[in-house]
């Protein structure tokens, strides 16, 4: 058998990809198979492209996160400034006997702070690994409606919140 490039070689084997047979000097060891400078040559651009597809769909992956997080952080303020609203609006409408002005001060700053952690605290919740854990399970609905009601508010007073909201403002930060 002579080689498929120099017809006056004898050939040393065959390319494992397009089958060729090739000379000592056109023959290349690439990881134990025998390969032409074509195929080679080929197989790099495969890898190239190959590459840049993945960039091209990490990327994309990227920013659908963060318009996701873009979106979960704009709903916490929707939700803080609309429950706040009535809130206040109800607070308001106390007689001064009953509630005096510094109450109802310090409680509308409360009930908001509330509010605005309570969402933080579900997701805070629902992200974190021991909640992935137990929310990934089948519970039953009573022990769901103790986490939520419960479990993710105090999460997201105590701190929860204010800590998953700085995480998702950095994501957002990050992915400008
Ligand atoms: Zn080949
Ligand atoms: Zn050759």
């Amino acid at each position: 058998m002579k080689c498929f490039y120099h017809p006056d070689q004898d050939a040393v084997g065959m390319c494992a990809r397009c089958g060729k047979a090739l000379c000592s000097a056109c023959a290349e060891d690439v990881g134990g198979a025998l390969l032409c400078s074509q195929c080679i040559a080929l197989l790099r651009e495969e890898e190239a492209v190959r590459q840049e597809q993945e960039f091209v769909e990490v990327e994309a992956r990227r920013r659908l996160d963060v318009r996701h997080v873009k979106k979960i952080i704009l709903w916490s303020w929707i939700i803080t400034v609309v429950l706040g609203t009535i809130l206040v609006v109800a607070l308001w409408k106390e007689r001064e006997e009953v509630l005096s002005v510094a109450d109802k001060f310090f409680m509308a700053i409360l009930w908001i702070y509330i509010i605005w952690s309570w969402y933080w605290g579900f997701i805070f919740v629902a992200n974190s690994r021991w909640g992935r854990k137990i929310f990934g399970r089948e519970i039953s609905g009573c022990l769901m409606i103790i986490l939520w009601l419960f479990v993710a508010p105090c999460a997201g007073f105590f701190g929860g919140g204010i800590y998953k909201y700085l995480q998702y403002r950095k994501i957002v930060k990050e992915g400008e």
